[in-house]
């Protein structure tokens, strides 16, 4: 590459990250965390990826375990152990990102050394709660979010959660730019709408889940983030 994004061309000026499935797989975290708590209290489920990815049209985990109780009339569990089964479940989860069992999806980690090198912003627009995308990143990094990240819009900083553009918002306000300068990273549709009604290009990823997602609209949509840089440094 000649000149980088620094030069004459009018590259984008950040790159702004949705955080679950689009810089790790995290849904297949939190399916063997469920899993490992369903085997700790003994009730012979298991959640395979096709059960899991119809479990996740309903929203909340203490839900899920509800409704896949009901929908196979199990009688356990009780309605007063969900709270504690999935709170083993969240422990759970909490410990195997700290033991590392979370690896970035191919070309993140790349793509976002080579930002940084090129001097783009990086930041992150996620509807998870900060402390996920701290976790996330001292897995990935081995650094805190705030060294990997220059600005974080997380959690329940805004008030309409994506699909509505709210969360990109806060972050290209925080950045001090506008959606043409910066370009989003989305792994979902629902992603893919929120950033694009903030005025952003928008490199779709699907994740495993995600897959069957409609992604029209997107400005660039690929399996792999593996090269991404090389792409969007020549197409921009
Ligand atoms: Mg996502």
């Amino acid at each position: 590459m000649s000149d980088g994004m620094g030069g004459g061309r009018p590259g984008p000026g950040a790159l702004i990250f949705d955080v679950d499935g689009t810089l790790a797989e995290t849904e297949e975290l939190h399916r063997a965390a469920f899993n490992a708590a369903f085997a700790a209290h003994g009730l012979g489920w298991h959640w395979d990826r096709p059960t899991y990815g119809a479990l996740l049209a309903v929203t909340g985990g203490k839900e899920r375990i509800r409704a896949y109780r009901d929908r196979h009339a199990f009688a356990l569990p009780r309605e007063t152990d969900i709270a504690g089964l999935h709170a083993d479940k969240t422990r759970r989860y909490g410990r195997m990102v700290a033991e590392g069992a979370l690896c970035a999806r191919p070309g993140v980690l790349s793509l976002v050394a080579e930002a940084r090198g090129h001097g783009l912003r990086l930041a992150v627009a996620t509807t998870t709660s900060p402390d996920n995308v701290e976790a996330l990143c001292r897995a990935l990094w081995q650094r805190p979010a705030g060294e990997i990240f220059d600005v974080i819009a997380a959690g329940d900083e805004v008030g309409a959660k994506k699909p509505a553009p709210d969360v990109y918002l806060l972050a290209l306000a925080r950045l001090g730019i506008a959606g043409e300068a910066a370009l989003a990273f989305e792994d979902s549709a629902v992603g893919l709408a929120s950033a694009r009604a903030a005025g952003l290009k928008v490199v779709a990823c699907p994740s495993l889940y995600m897959s069957g997602d409609d992604f029209a609209g997107a400005w660039w949509l690929t399996p792999s983030l593996d090269g991404a840089w090389r792409h969007i440094a020549a197409s921009f």
